[in-house]
């Protein structure tokens, strides 16, 4: 590797050294996870730091008592207290090393899962507006695929560190009492490959997020060739061949990067490790003369060997694990990180509860809004009033605003000018779970839990007490037409839905509709906002189930967004909506007799 340039690598250095940093943090979040586990693994990594320094000096021990007493000492069993204390010393090593083992795997779950369980935390949490993002995607990939396992590899690290520094020390001080440049030059032996291994790890860092959305990229079309809902689209269009050589290719780059980073390493650690070796050598050289010279007995030979030998396999590992530490410092950084992601939506310090059931309405007061990172405005200048107790259909083309409409309703995003209200208070100030707790919701594209149909159902309200939860998710499923699809299912509310999983069974998705549209329902919410409930039904089958809604709507406030003018005719209130604009509003009656929009799509007129 080229040496950087000064500020350049005063840069790297800093960036390296302020890395560490996190290992506080990591710490923290160990000990939170599993307290005594951590304690535990502490104690153990000490005394196997200790361990083989204090075999070192029972070795000499024996050496020594054989060296001077020869045969004698076999007769007079003089050899017996250091050997009876070095094989108990040993023992206790291997017992130590596979009790760490053990302890090392409890608390590295436990923190795996800790860290896992906060990474969940802020995803299920965080606003809505991240996910517009590819930037926040690229963190969370980062954060969700590495961060457990980097972490216990980092504590791993930092043991191994600790038990290697406590022996390297001890060791250390062994070799001075030899000569006192020893440990001089073994620390210095050690440099080359310290830079080495920060270089690499840095590299590899840096490789790593230069390559995270083309390992994205990669992962997505892989999804893609594999996920059930892509499969009929693959095999009809024959698509598989091309996403397959896509994804063969990107991976073909990410080799290639990989290996390219790899062999400069080889080389860089080659150049290291032969320093290393040229020390090695010398120390040798020297140790012979004196022995040569008297200087030193056989015990002292035999310990100076090993103490050397082993000073330099210590000092090695010492590297390359401070070089992994930082490394898995780097990659833990992306998990503080989405951590540290800040919510925008949230409850106001002082929250206004909201109303049990609303009384005025629901108002949009020259509402203005984009979704972020887009130029255009989806609501533009866009005031509405949706009436408390009343149906109001949002009829409008695609691409007019009616979705963003309940989305503002949810509070899922704030509008950049103007204001929504809640029975006249500002949303923005009312507590934001209670007021969510007083919305249901059937959105568009609603999800498939792959659950049974019961749990499909009370995902709606999950604070329900278990022994009401059946009998209330029936009653849903009668009010949203759901329940016959559901009876007829083997295994009826029991059964599970969706494929994903052993003796589940598929619905279509008007079916899936319906059981999205009883868990809207099961909420029992004073307020209730359907996305194109009906676009999956038959009309025969729609005339039914407005009627149901109807009834079930009564005494609430919902907003019904509808391309059919079937429904929009049966609600209370029309607004026609246009390019993020209100241009029409009224009673079915006033808008056929008002002859703007509305009346010319019942009449099959084109605009104008
Ligand atoms: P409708 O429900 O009336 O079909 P939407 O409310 O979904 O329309 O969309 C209004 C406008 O906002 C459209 O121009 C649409 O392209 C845009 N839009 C919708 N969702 C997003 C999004 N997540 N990011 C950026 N633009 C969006």
């Amino acid at each position: 590797m080229s040496p950087d340039p000064g500020p350049a690598l005063r840069g790297k250095l800093q960036r390296a050294l302020s890395e560490f940093r996190l290992l506080p943090r990591v710490f923290a979040l160990a000990w939170q996870a599993a307290p005594r586990w951590t304690s535990l693994w502490l104690a153990v990594i000490l005394l196997e730091g200790v361990l083989p320094v204090a075999a070192l000096y029972l070795t000499r021990w024996l050496v020594d008592t054989l060296a001077t007493h020869g045969s004698a000492a076999l007769a007079a069993g003089t050899w017996l207290p250091p050997f009876a204390s070095l094989a108990a010393i040993l023992g206790a090593s291997r017992l130590l090393a596979a009790f760490s083992g053990w302890i090392r795997t409890a608390q590295a779950e436990r923190l795996a899962d800790h860290i896992s369980g906060l990474i969940h935390e802020k995803a299920v949490s965080v606003d809505l507006a991240q996910f517009e993002h590819a930037a926040f995607y690229d963190r969370l990939y980062r954060a969700s695929f590495e961060s457990p396992d980097r972490s216990v590899a980092l504590l791993e690290n930092s043991g191994g560190l600790l038990r290697g520094g406590v022996s390297f020390v001890a060791m250390l001080g062994v070799l001075a009492s030899y000569a006192w440049w020893l440990p001089l030059a073994l620390l210095a032996a050690s440099l080359p490959a310290v830079y080495v291994v920060f270089r690499y790890a840095l590299a590899q860092h840096l490789l790593w997020l230069k390559t995270t959305s083309a390992q994205r990229q990669a992962t997505y079309r892989q999804w893609v060739m594999t996920s059930d809902l892509a499969a009929a689209e693959i095999r009809l269009f024959g698509l598989g061949n091309s996403f397959r050589n896509a994804y063969q290719a990107i991976r073909a780059y990410l080799r290639q990067e990989k290996l390219r980073l790899e062999g400069r390493h080889a080389l860089a650690a080659l150049a290291a490790g032969a320093g290393s070796l040229l020390i090695a050598a010398f120390a040798f050289a020297l140790l012979l003369t004196r022995f040569a010279q008297g200087l030193y007995t056989l015990g002292d030979l035999a310990l100076f060997f090993q103490a050397f030998t082993r000073s330099q396999s210590v000092a090695e590992s010492l590297v390359s694990q401070t070089g992994q530490l930082y490394r898995n410092s780097l990659y833990l950084s992306s998990l503080f990180e989405f951590l540290a992601l800040r919510s925008d939506i949230t409850t106001p310090a002082s929250p206004l509860p909201p109303p049990n059931t609303l009384t005025t309405g629901i108002a949009f007061h020259k509402v203005a809004f984009r979704y972020p990172g887009s130029t255009r405005l989806a609501l533009n200048d866009f005031s509405l009033s949706i009436s408390a107790g009343c149906t109001t259909a949002i009829l409008g083309m695609n691409g007019a605003g009616k979705s963003t409409l309940l989305k503002l309703i949810c509070r899922f995003y704030d509008p950049e000018g103007g204001r929504v209200e809640i029975d006249g208070t500002d949303l923005r100030q009312l507590d934001l779970e209670a007021w969510r707790s007083r919305v249901s919701v059937l959105f568009q594209q609603p999800f498939h839990y792959q659950a049974a149909a019961v749990d499909n159902i009370a995902y709606g309200r999950l604070e329900m007490p278990a022994a009401d939860i059946e009998p209330a998710a029936r009653q849903a499923a009668r009010e949203a037409g759901a329940d016959l699809l559901i009876q007829e299912l083997q295994g009826g509310y029991q059964a599970l839905l969706g494929k994903w999983f052993d003796g589940g069974t598929e619905l279509s998705t008007g079916e899936w509709q319906r059981v999205a549209l009883a868990r809207a329902c099961f909420r029992n919410a004073p307020v209730l906002l359907l996305d194109e409930p009906t676009s999956a039904m038959d009309p025969w089958e729609e005339t039914a189930w407005l009627d149901r809604f109807f009834a079930y709507a009564q005494g609430r406030t919902a907003v019904l967004v509808t391309h059919r003018l079937t429904t929009a005719m049966r609600a209370h209130h029309i607004c026609v909506l246009d390019h993020g604009r209100l241009v029409e509003e009224g009673t079915h009656r006033a808008l056929l007799a008002q002859d703007g929009a509305y009346a010319r799509a019942w009449s099959g007129r084109p605009d104008g």
